[in-house]
């Protein structure tokens, strides 16, 4: 039988045909002969040999994933995080220099700076909006790692002309492409390989972490996977389940994040405490041309910097916020804000120290009361002594 995402949950032996993905627990596998036992390593990259290397689970929600970000092949990690480091760890050798774009999710940042560094790594970074890497390059150039739009601030490099001068050198192309899952195909443009943290909006519930690594060609599929199965990374079923349940409703979750999102990016900018609205969905976004050439949908993430940044004044807003809770990880269904200051989290612009700028997730509870709760914040901030 198969489900809406194309999922064969038919059970042959027990004629038990679950609407659902069934999660299939194991580490052990038993195998039918001698022989076949023996030659199991074979079974690493289509097949079964060992619950850590895959299950029925895994295999069809990374099936899911590799055609949702328009890919050929798929490899689940315990993290977006995990997903990142992997790759560059599979990929990059001493005495390497990689090129990372500044508005990287932090901790991809510390990871280039310690462990890259520690194993003779050259770690250099490009201007958040990158529209080339030509200045950049170097003989020892081997890979490059894009976020678009990028963590907190937002910016989208120009992902295919910097593929297209990558590719003239035999350099790869890395993108984390969190923010876009759903909404973009990242292959199209000339990424080799896409990372996405699912435990953001693919999973959507914030009860679960994971990643995945995506690529279009299956040498590099091979590559990749050996290597992280040969560090003995994996994920269980039981959390394999919960994305791909997440992603039944990906769709309709990331088009209702989108208005409001939208809709939010609006109602701030009206607000004369606030300096600058950052959302690359929204047409007057500085970013929106590339928005427009690169994805086909934006999400709820809505970015601010404040005229004042006192950060008493922003703690007592956010202190008091009754739905939007104060914490990371979006794109489940409640409401967050986390904030950054700038001039801690960026190698090349310089950013006056505290500098800080708001990230808002806007969820789904009732628009009514999530206005009420910012207007009261806003009515904080102004009021802080
Ligand atoms: C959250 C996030 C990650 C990390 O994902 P985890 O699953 O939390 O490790 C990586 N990149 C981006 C852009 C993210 O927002």
């Amino acid at each position: 039988m198969m489900t809406q995402n194309n999922i064969d949950t038919s059970d042959p032996v027990h004629k038990f045909n679950a609407l659902n993905l069934p999660v299939h627990r194991a580490s052990t596998l038993v195998f039918e002969s001698t022989e076949a036992f023996l030659s199991r390593k074979s079974q690493l990259y289509d097949g079964y040999s060992y619950g850590l290397y895959g299950t029925p689970t895994t295999r069809a929600l990374e099936d899911q994933v590799a055609q949702i970000e328009g890919g050929l092949r798929s490899i689940l990690l315990p993290s977006g995080l995990a997903a990142l480091t992997h790759t560059l760890l599979t990929l990059v050798q001493s005495g390497d220099q990689v090129l990372v774009a500044d508005c990287v999710y932090g901790p991809v940042r510390e990871f280039c700076a310690s462990t890259l560094g520690r194993l003779g790594v050259t770690v250099d970074f490009l201007p958040a909006g990158a529209d080339s890497i030509a200045p950049f390059l170097t003989s020892k150039t081997r890979i490059v790692v894009l976020e678009s739009p990028g963590s907190f601030t937002m910016e989208i490099q120009d992902i295919a002309t910097i593929c297209a001068e990558a590719h003239r050198r035999e350099v790869r192309v890395m993108l984390d492409n969190t923010w876009g899952f759903g909404n973009a195909s990242m292959f199209q443009h000339g990424v080799d390989i896409v990372c996405t943290a699912l435990s953001k909006y693919a999973s959507g519930h914030s009860d679960v972490c994971m990643g995945s690594i995506t690529v279009s060609d299956d040498a590099l599929y091979r590559k990749l996977k050996k290597f992280v199965s040969g560090v003995g990374s994996g994920v269980s079923s039981d959390d394999a389940y919960l994305v791909s349940r997440g992603l039944s409703t990906l769709e309709i979750r990331l088009r209702e994040h989108q208005i409001r999102g939208l809709e939010l990016a609006r109602w701030l900018r009206a607000r004369t405490e606030v300096e600058r609205v950052i959302n690359p969905a929204d047409p007057e976004d500085p970013y929106h041309e590339r928005y427009d050439k690169y994805f086909t949908g934006g999400n709820g993430l809505v970015s601010f910097v404040l005229k004042c940044n006192a950060l008493p004044a922003i703690a007592r807003m956010l202190d008091g916020f009754k739905y939007f809770k104060i914490g990371a990880s979006w794109g489940g269904t409640s409401s967050l804000v986390a904030l950054a200051d700038l001039s801690g989290i960026r190698s090349l612009e310089q950013f006056p120290k505290e500098t800080y700028v708001l990230r808002i997730h806007i969820g789904l509870e009732p628009l009514e009361a999530l206005y009420a709760d910012l207007d009261a914040g806003f009515g904080r901030f102004n009021n802080a002594p």
